[in-house]
Parts: structure tokens; sequence; C-alpha cells
């Protein structure tokens, strides 16, 4: 023990007072490399043998004696003073001592934390609706703090995936299909191939269409949750609620009606997503009293005039339309009449055979229109 003693710095000589010192300077330097990394300890440690070493180098080159070991010393100290901080860091962001660099931690690629940062939107108190333009069709994606929600995906090959995937976003939590018509579900079928999805919701009406099987059958094979939905059902979509409007009992007579109509409420702001509803169920949702006052309307139908009625456009009263079609589509969407209704109500109108994608941002105090420029 005694010949170990030699070599550690402030035990050498044998002097009560420097041992003290130095069994304090060797106790510090413990303590606080167990909380930040003992790569610390080793560098204290490093840096007070290097002194030492130093000093007896040039004492012992004075009194002409051998400096053989204590240059080795030095080497030895100088070693134990670099490899410290090469040791990572454990604790929190300390102000270390000398002779230690504050290194940052590196998040290994794949881990759960830069999973959450790609998936979540980055101002996490924003919600941001996305009405892509797929052409003659619906998408709308819905991005809450928590949560990334997909409204009807356009036809098939309507680049809906792409558009998806250029946000980050890497999973969704909700898809509503709203009817089982192809301008709708169909490029679902390439977000279900593409993209991990938790639950689908569905009106669940048979319907004949190889579209149709092929979507039914993706969820099914991907085991994928689906719910038939149904007016009176609620979504804690994760900052906002999302409640089912319509439909109540559907049937295959006229898929547009078996729409499933969802509205979607962060703070004061609220958006009422209609699909392809005609003026039948717009009555029958008035007759129900169902709460329809929104900010935003997804007008129904592509705003065809067999939709947007007077009165449910009335019990809607909206400050602004979102219109989705398609350029100079086959069925004259949107319709004069509807665009009639809208401007005598005051109501802000935007197209995205227009304007291309519509994005809007809310705090749910106030929202924003962003879109890129119109089309020529
Ligand atoms: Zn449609």
């Amino acid at each position: 023990m005694k010949g170990l003693l030699r070599y550690i710095p402030g035990f050498r000589s044998g002097k009560t007072w420097k041992r003290a010192a130095a069994g304090i300077y060797y106790a510090l330097a413990l303590r606080i490399g167990l909380e930040i990394g003992l790569g610390f300890t080793l560098s204290a440690v490093g840096a007070l043998l290097c002194m030492s070493s130093f000093v007896d180098t040039i004492v012992h080159k004075r009194k002409k004696k051998s400096i053989k070991k204590s240059i080795l010393a030095l080497m030895v100290a100088f070693i134990l003073v670099i490899t410290g901080p090469l040791l990572p860091l454990e604790g929190p962001d300390t102000p270390v001592g000398p002779g230690v660099s504050h290194r940052e931690e590196e998040e290994p690629p794949g881990s759960g934390k830069e999973k959450d940062a790609v998936e979540k939107p980055p101002e996490s108190h924003e919600f941001k609706v996305h009405f892509i333009d797929v052409g003659q069709g619906d998408a709308v994606l819905l991005q809450t703090p928590e949560q990334n929600v997909l409204i009807d995906g356009g036809d098939r090959g309507s680049g809906v995936v792409k558009y998806i995937k250029n946000l980050g976003v890497q999973e969704l939590h909700l898809v509503v299909g709203t009817h089982a018509h192809a301008d709708h579900i169909g490029g679902l079928i390439d977000v279900l191939k593409n993209i991990p999805v938790k639950e689908v919701i569905d009106p669940a009406v048979p319907h004949t269409t190889k579209t149709f099987e092929d979507y039914l059958t993706l969820i099914d094979s991907k085991d994928i949750k689906f719910t038939e939905g149904r007016a009176g059902m609620t979504r804690d979509i994760g900052g906002g609620v999302m409640e089912v409007l319509h439909p109540i009992s559907p049937s295959s007579d006229d898929l547009n009606d078996s729409s499933i109509v969802v509205k979607v409420t962060m703070g004061e702001v609220s958006f009422l997503f209609t699909g392809d509803v005609e003026r039948v169920s717009e009555e029958e949702m008035l007759a129900r009293n169902e709460p329809l006052k929104s900010t935003i309307l997804k007008s129904p139908h592509h705003g065809s005039s067999t939709s947007s009625t007077p009165a449910f456009i009335r019990a809607v009263n909206p400050d602004t339309a979102i219109i989705m079609c398609g350029r100079d589509n086959k069925y004259g969407h949107p319709h004069r009449e509807t665009l009639e209704t809208y401007t005598k109500m005051g109501i802000d109108i935007y197209r995205t055979d227009i304007y291309g994608d519509i994005i809007i941002t809310t705090d749910g105090q106030t929202y924003d229109i962003n879109i890129n420029k119109p089309i020529e």
C-alpha cells in the first residue's frame, strides 16, 4: 500500500495537510464524475498527476537526478487528461472543470425521440389542415399537435402519398373514407399500401367496384382497425375533437348521401367536412339539429348545385368555403348556383382548381389561409 501511495500526488510526501487537500480533491472529482460521467474524474486525477510530475521533472533535472520516471508519469497523466473528455457524459448540461470539454449527446438514428420529432408537427400548439389538390376529388390531411388524420385520398395516383411523405409524416392515426366513390377512396389504396394506418372509419355501405374491393381487402390484410362511421361518434384527435354528424343509417341507394360528415373543432375554430352529401342529407342533418355551425366549410360534393342548399349553408354559417374540384372537370363543378349562394352570404371562396393546395393553420383563436399562387 505504502509503495502505491508513493505514486499518488498528495500522498507521496506524507505531510498531513497535503494528504487532506488531495483527499478532498479526489473525493470532489469522483462526486462530480458520478454526476456527469467518470471521464471527468479521470481527467481531474490526470491533471493533478500532470502537475506534480511536471514539477518532479524540473526538480529532478536541477538535482541532476534521473528524470525517466517523472517523464513516464507525465506521459501517463497526459493520456488520462485527454482520455477523460472522450468518455460520454451522462448527466445534465452541467458546467465542467478544465480539461473536460462538454459534448452534445447525439441521438442514435431510429430512436424513439427522432421518430416523434418527425411524426409531430413542428409547432406543437398549432393545427394544420391541408386541402390537397388532387384534381377532381377530395383529400384533406389534418395535423394536430399529436396526430395525423386523413379524410379521403383523391383518386388512384392522386399523389397524396407523396404529399404526406414530403411533410415527414410516417404514420396516420386515423383515415376517414367518406364514401365508396373512387375520387375519395381510390387514393386511399396507395396510402394504405405505403403508410402505416391505425384505424379506418368508413360508412360501411356495400359497393361492388374493384376499387372498393381492393380498399377493403387492404384494410383486412393489414389488420387495420375498421370502424363504421355513424352520427354521434366522437374522437379525440390530440388537441382537437372530431365529431361524426352523418350518416345515421346509410344505404347503398345513393352513395353520395352515405358520406361521413365530420366536424373538427380546435378551440374557437371549427371545420366541417361534408364528403359528397346531397340535399337529402343536408335536410336530415338540419332536422336532427346537428351542431353544423363551423368557421370553415369543405363544400359538399365539389361545389355541386345538388348540395349547398341555402338553409344548410345558413346553418353552417362559415367564414370561408373550400371547394375541392379539378380544373375544367366534366361535371362543371363548382356550379354557378353554389357560388352564388356563398357569395350572397358573404362567404369567402377558395378553390383547389384555382389555387392548388390550400393550407389552413390555426391556433384555436384565429386562422391563416396559405396558398401558393393561382394556377395559370
Ligand atoms: Zn366526389
